[in-house]
Protein backbone atom coordinates (compact mmCIF):
# COMPACT_ATOMS: atom_id res chain seq x y z
CA UNK A 1 0.00 0.00 0.00
CA UNK A 2 2.82 2.13 0.17
CA UNK A 3 3.04 3.24 -3.24
CA UNK A 4 0.99 4.69 -5.68
CA UNK A 5 -0.61 2.51 -8.58
CA UNK A 6 0.34 3.85 -11.95
CA UNK A 7 -3.33 5.08 -12.76
CA UNK A 8 -3.02 6.92 -9.70
CA UNK A 9 -0.12 8.45 -10.39
CA UNK A 10 -1.34 9.58 -13.19
CA UNK A 11 -4.93 10.77 -12.04
CA UNK A 12 -2.81 12.95 -9.55
CA UNK A 13 -1.17 14.48 -11.71
CA UNK A 14 -4.20 15.54 -13.57
CA UNK A 15 -5.74 16.68 -10.48
CA UNK A 16 -3.26 18.57 -8.93
CA UNK A 17 -2.73 20.61 -12.50
CA UNK A 18 -6.38 21.43 -12.35
CA UNK A 19 -5.51 22.61 -8.48
CA UNK A 20 -3.07 24.73 -9.66
CA UNK A 21 -5.10 25.91 -12.73
CA UNK A 22 -8.10 26.73 -10.23
CA UNK A 23 -5.63 28.24 -7.67
CA UNK A 24 -3.93 30.23 -10.81
CA UNK A 25 -7.28 31.87 -12.02
CA UNK A 26 -8.59 32.59 -8.40
CA UNK A 27 -5.50 34.66 -7.43
CA UNK A 28 -5.51 36.46 -10.73
CA UNK A 29 -1.99 34.83 -11.47
CA UNK A 30 -0.83 34.45 -15.19
CA UNK A 31 -2.32 31.19 -16.56
CA UNK A 32 1.19 28.94 -16.55
CA UNK A 33 3.00 30.61 -14.49
CA UNK A 34 3.08 28.12 -11.84
CA UNK A 35 5.26 25.30 -12.46
CA UNK A 36 4.62 22.08 -10.91
CA UNK A 37 7.75 20.29 -9.18
CA UNK A 38 6.95 16.46 -8.60
CA UNK A 39 8.62 15.38 -5.43
CA UNK A 40 9.57 11.54 -6.39
CA UNK A 41 11.84 11.08 -2.98
CA UNK A 42 11.55 7.87 -1.78
CA UNK A 43 9.87 6.88 -4.48
CA UNK A 44 11.23 4.24 -7.09
CA UNK A 45 11.90 4.85 -10.79
CA UNK A 46 9.05 3.51 -11.89
CA UNK A 47 6.61 6.23 -10.59
CA UNK A 48 9.39 8.70 -11.92
CA UNK A 49 8.10 7.35 -16.03
CA UNK A 50 4.78 7.14 -14.75
CA UNK A 51 4.78 10.75 -14.13
CA UNK A 52 6.85 11.66 -16.93
CA UNK A 53 4.31 9.70 -19.23
CA UNK A 54 2.14 12.40 -18.08
CA UNK A 55 4.66 15.31 -19.45
CA UNK A 56 6.01 15.59 -16.15
CA UNK A 57 9.66 16.91 -16.96
CA UNK A 58 10.80 18.60 -12.98
CA UNK A 59 11.35 15.96 -10.75
CA UNK A 60 12.66 16.96 -6.87
CA UNK A 61 15.04 14.61 -4.75
CA UNK A 62 16.55 14.92 -1.49
CA UNK A 63 18.84 12.10 -0.84
CA UNK A 64 21.79 12.54 -3.13
CA UNK A 65 22.59 8.62 -3.10
CA UNK A 66 19.29 8.02 -3.94
CA UNK A 67 18.97 10.45 -6.65
CA UNK A 68 22.01 9.57 -8.29
CA UNK A 69 20.85 6.01 -9.71
CA UNK A 70 17.42 7.78 -10.40
CA UNK A 71 19.30 9.86 -13.06
CA UNK A 72 21.19 7.15 -14.24
CA UNK A 73 18.10 5.61 -14.83
CA UNK A 74 16.48 8.67 -16.16
CA UNK A 75 13.63 7.84 -18.46
CA UNK A 76 14.56 10.73 -20.46
CA UNK A 77 17.31 13.14 -21.29
CA UNK A 78 14.84 16.31 -20.85
CA UNK A 79 14.21 15.65 -17.64
CA UNK A 80 15.40 18.14 -14.88
CA UNK A 81 16.33 17.05 -11.59
CA UNK A 82 16.20 19.69 -9.04
CA UNK A 83 18.06 18.79 -5.78
CA UNK A 84 15.73 19.97 -2.30
CA UNK A 85 17.39 18.48 0.63
CA UNK A 86 19.89 19.89 3.18
CA UNK A 87 23.48 19.99 1.62
CA UNK A 88 26.64 18.64 2.87
CA UNK A 89 29.86 20.71 1.52
CA UNK A 90 31.34 16.99 0.55
CA UNK A 91 28.45 16.23 -1.18
CA UNK A 92 28.64 19.40 -3.70
CA UNK A 93 30.56 18.04 -6.58
CA UNK A 94 27.98 15.07 -7.59
CA UNK A 95 25.38 18.01 -6.83
CA UNK A 96 26.71 20.24 -9.24
CA UNK A 97 27.28 17.98 -11.82
CA UNK A 98 23.67 15.88 -11.76
CA UNK A 99 21.14 18.59 -11.44
CA UNK A 100 19.44 21.35 -13.26
CA UNK A 101 18.28 23.04 -10.23
CA UNK A 102 19.23 23.25 -6.14
CA UNK A 103 16.57 24.60 -3.66
CA UNK A 104 18.21 25.16 -0.69
CA UNK A 105 21.90 27.25 -1.02
CA UNK A 106 21.61 29.16 2.62
CA UNK A 107 25.56 30.17 2.61
CA UNK A 108 28.02 31.60 0.71
CA UNK A 109 30.34 28.13 0.68
CA UNK A 110 28.13 26.05 -0.66
CA UNK A 111 27.04 28.03 -3.46
CA UNK A 112 30.99 28.54 -3.80
CA UNK A 113 31.45 25.19 -4.33
CA UNK A 114 28.50 24.44 -6.77
CA UNK A 115 30.06 27.33 -9.09
CA UNK A 116 33.81 25.58 -8.78
CA UNK A 117 32.40 22.20 -9.29
CA UNK A 118 30.13 22.94 -12.28
CA UNK A 119 31.15 22.04 -15.18
CA UNK A 120 31.81 25.29 -17.56
CA UNK A 121 30.28 23.91 -20.48
CA UNK A 122 27.20 22.74 -19.13
CA UNK A 123 24.34 25.30 -18.62
CA UNK A 124 24.69 27.11 -15.52
CA UNK A 125 22.98 25.70 -12.21
CA UNK A 126 19.63 27.48 -11.21
CA UNK A 127 19.82 28.16 -7.62
CA UNK A 128 17.66 29.29 -4.92
CA UNK A 129 18.20 30.82 -1.52
CA UNK A 130 16.34 28.82 1.04
CA UNK A 131 15.12 31.42 3.82
CA UNK A 132 14.00 31.19 7.29
CA UNK A 133 10.90 32.64 7.68
CA UNK A 134 9.31 30.51 10.63
CA UNK A 135 11.85 32.19 13.18
CA UNK A 136 13.29 29.81 15.79
CA UNK A 137 10.58 27.23 15.12
CA UNK A 138 12.91 26.66 11.86
CA UNK A 139 16.57 25.57 11.76
CA UNK A 140 17.43 25.48 8.08
CA UNK A 141 17.31 28.24 5.46
CA UNK A 142 18.93 31.79 5.74
CA UNK A 143 17.39 34.39 7.98
CA UNK A 144 15.75 37.53 6.04
CA UNK A 145 18.27 40.04 7.18
CA UNK A 146 21.47 38.26 5.79
CA UNK A 147 19.50 37.42 2.05
CA UNK A 148 20.34 40.57 0.71
CA UNK A 149 24.04 39.89 1.33
CA UNK A 150 24.00 36.46 0.29
CA UNK A 151 22.02 36.54 -2.99
CA UNK A 152 24.48 39.69 -4.17
CA UNK A 153 27.41 37.35 -3.45
CA UNK A 154 26.31 33.85 -5.45
CA UNK A 155 25.07 37.34 -8.64
CA UNK A 156 28.98 37.20 -8.39
CA UNK A 157 29.68 33.46 -9.00
CA UNK A 158 30.75 32.24 -12.66
CA UNK A 159 28.57 28.97 -13.20
CA UNK A 160 25.60 29.40 -11.29
CA UNK A 161 22.89 31.40 -12.01
CA UNK A 162 20.91 33.02 -8.97
CA UNK A 163 16.79 32.03 -10.04
CA UNK A 164 14.62 32.91 -6.54
CA UNK A 165 14.07 32.29 -3.06
CA UNK A 166 13.16 28.64 -1.29
CA UNK A 167 10.95 28.44 2.20
CA UNK A 168 9.68 25.38 3.96
CA UNK A 169 7.81 26.88 6.48
CA UNK A 170 6.41 25.33 10.09
CA UNK A 171 3.64 23.07 9.33
CA UNK A 172 -0.51 24.43 9.70
CA UNK A 173 -3.72 23.95 8.82
CA UNK A 174 -4.87 27.82 8.96
CA UNK A 175 -4.85 29.07 5.87
CA UNK A 176 -4.37 32.57 6.55
CA UNK A 177 -1.36 31.70 8.60
CA UNK A 178 -0.08 29.56 5.79
CA UNK A 179 -0.44 33.12 3.67
CA UNK A 180 2.25 34.78 5.94
CA UNK A 181 5.37 33.17 5.23
CA UNK A 182 4.85 33.03 1.75
CA UNK A 183 3.67 36.68 1.91
CA UNK A 184 7.35 37.61 3.97
CA UNK A 185 8.93 35.54 0.97
CA UNK A 186 7.22 37.28 -1.28
CA UNK A 187 8.08 41.02 -0.35
CA UNK A 188 11.41 39.71 0.11
CA UNK A 189 11.82 39.27 -3.22
CA UNK A 190 10.52 42.28 -4.29
CA UNK A 191 13.11 44.13 -1.67
CA UNK A 192 16.23 42.21 -3.28
CA UNK A 193 14.90 42.89 -6.55
CA UNK A 194 14.83 46.51 -6.00
CA UNK A 195 18.45 46.24 -5.17
CA UNK A 196 18.92 45.17 -8.68
CA UNK A 197 18.85 41.48 -8.33
CA UNK A 198 17.28 39.84 -11.42
CA UNK A 199 14.98 36.50 -10.07
CA UNK A 200 12.05 34.97 -11.16
CA UNK A 201 11.29 32.70 -9.38
CA UNK A 202 9.51 31.70 -5.75
CA UNK A 203 9.60 28.06 -4.79
CA UNK A 204 7.07 27.51 -2.42
CA UNK A 205 4.08 25.42 -1.59
CA UNK A 206 3.57 21.88 -0.69
CA UNK A 207 1.34 19.29 -0.28
CA UNK A 208 -0.84 21.01 2.40
CA UNK A 209 -0.38 24.27 1.40
CA UNK A 210 -0.17 24.82 -1.92
CA UNK A 211 -2.96 27.17 -2.20
CA UNK A 212 -1.92 29.71 0.24
CA UNK A 213 1.73 29.98 -2.09
CA UNK A 214 -0.14 30.59 -5.04
CA UNK A 215 -2.26 32.85 -3.55
CA UNK A 216 1.07 34.94 -2.63
CA UNK A 217 2.85 34.40 -6.08
CA UNK A 218 4.51 31.09 -5.91
CA UNK A 219 5.96 30.28 -9.29
CA UNK A 220 7.30 26.73 -8.26
CA UNK A 221 4.95 24.23 -5.92
CA UNK A 222 7.00 21.61 -4.91
CA UNK A 223 4.33 18.72 -4.55
CA UNK A 224 5.36 14.78 -3.05
CA UNK A 225 2.57 13.43 -1.51
CA UNK A 226 -0.51 14.86 -3.40
CA UNK A 227 1.04 12.83 -6.72
CA UNK A 228 3.04 10.37 -5.46
CA UNK A 229 1.07 8.98 -2.12
CA UNK A 230 2.70 8.66 1.21
CA UNK A 231 5.85 7.92 2.11
CA UNK A 232 7.48 5.79 4.48
CA UNK A 233 7.99 6.92 7.93
CA UNK A 234 11.93 7.56 7.81
CA UNK A 235 10.82 11.41 6.63
C1 LIG B 1 9.37 16.33 0.81
C2 LIG B 1 9.45 17.74 0.36
C3 LIG B 1 8.41 18.31 -0.39
C4 LIG B 1 7.12 17.60 -0.72
O1 LIG B 1 6.30 17.57 0.39
P1 LIG B 1 4.77 16.99 0.31
O2 LIG B 1 4.17 17.47 1.56
O3 LIG B 1 4.90 15.50 0.23
O4 LIG B 1 4.15 17.56 -0.90
C5 LIG B 1 8.60 19.62 -0.83
N1 LIG B 1 9.71 20.32 -0.54
C6 LIG B 1 10.71 19.79 0.17
C7 LIG B 1 11.93 20.60 0.43
C8 LIG B 1 10.61 18.50 0.66
O5 LIG B 1 11.61 18.00 1.40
Amino acid sequence: MKHASQNTIAQNIKSIRNLVSDAEKKYSRQPGSVQLLAVSKTHPIEDIRTAFAENQLHFGENYLQDALSKIEHSPDQSIEWHFIGPIQSNKTRQIAQNFSWVHTIDRLKIAQRLSEQRNPEQKPLNVCIQVNTSGESSKSGISIEETLTLAKQISELANIQLRGLMTIPAATDNFDLQRRPFRMLRELKEELQSHGIEMDTLSMGMTNDMEAAIAEGSTMVRIGTAIFGQRNKKD
